[in-house]
């Protein structure tokens, strides 16, 4: 038997894990969509009040944990979120134009950037990822970046306010490491799955065939791209709106090397606190590994968004 206390961790990050979901569950009942859907909502509310219960009950009586019982709340989490993928690809437009009149209505508020949910618990990419980093990269880094960025706009409205722009370099700054912070690792978790890895399909591929000559020397290009960044940093594979094909850049911390203007569709996060608790120095094996949990249909989604953005080409 593995030992209490990290069966007891373990509840506990359930509960984290479902608090976020809890989010999730809340947007889909003010969608649009929920009325007609209304059957399989119900259905993961239910599976959603099931998982709740257990945990509760688990952490109310923490001597009646059992490793397998953990597999079991792993199992039926696991399933929730399947069930809340199914139910976004299946209206994907409709959901997305409801999305975008939320936008429209409720701009996030200066200094009101929020940490998304993780969109599958924390063990999820294990092996590839291990539980403990993803725990800390998203609850602690990626907290960081959303707590600073909010604090650079808070005090850059001020600085607005009070017309003292003494110190408007520093916050700018400020605005650019932690607002790029927050963008990417926004990305970076939903560009990530359980079911991930193999290869893409459709545009996408043809895109990226078109871009780089095939999917292999895509795949070594961003590759090496990753693990030559120097120091800590990202690789991105961008939509270039100007010159109408897919890029890859390296970004040094979040926003050096970057080309303003294009949209980032599959970023891959190469700072140490990533992957050093699991892999140690060996940056290499966990960026060749890290191909086994990329998501290409929210890589796909993101590319059809984007290439609705076109310049005129120059
Ligand atoms: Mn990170």
């Amino acid at each position: 038997m593995e030992n209490r206390n990290s069966l007891h961790n373990y509840v506990n990050e359930m509960d984290q894990w479902l608090q976020q979901f809890n989010g999730v569950m809340e947007e889909l009942e003010n969608n649009p969509m929920a009325v007609m859907q209304s059957d399989s909502i119900a259905k993961l509310q239910g599976q959603f009040e099931k998982v709740m219960k257990d945990v509760n009950y688990y952490k109310d009586n923490p001597q009646a944990l059992q490793v397998s019982l953990m597999n079991d709340l792993q199992q039926q989490a696991s399933n929730l979120y399947q069930g809340y993928r199914a139910f976004m690809n299946q209206k994907p437009k409709k959901v997305h134009d409801k999305k975008q009149t939320d936008t429209k209505k409720n701009p996030v508020p200066i200094g009101g950037h929020k940490l998304p949910p993780l969109p599958y618990s924390y063990d999820a990419l294990e092996p590839y990822i291990d539980r403990e980093i993803m725990r800390l990269h998203h609850t602690k880094h990626h907290q960081s970046y959303v707590d600073n960025l909010n604090k650079a706009e808070k005090e850059m409205e001020k600085a607005r306010r009070t017309n003292d722009f003494n110190l408007i370099k520093h916050w700018e700054r400020e605005a650019a490491f932690n607002g790029a912070g927050h963008y990417l690792h926004t990305i970076f978790w939903d560009i990530m799955s359980p079911e991930g890895g193999g290869k893409p399909t459709g545009s996408l591929l043809k895109c990226i065939e078109k871009s780089f000559g095939s999917f292999d020397s895509f795949k070594k290009h961003f590759s090496e791209a990753a693990k030559q960044v120097e120091g800590v940093g990202w690789a991105i594979l961008v939509w270039s709106p100007r010159s109408h094909r897919l890029e890859i850049l390296q970004a040094e911390k979040h926003q050096n090397l970057t080309q303003w203007d294009v949209i980032p569709l599959l970023v891959l996060d190469v700072w140490e606190h990533a992957y050093y608790l699991q892999y140690k120095n060996e940056k290499n094996k966990y960026v060749d590994r890290w191909w086994n949990v990329v998501c290409w249909d929210s890589v796909a989604k993101r590319l059809e968004k984007a290439k609705q953005v076109m310049w005129q080409p120059f």
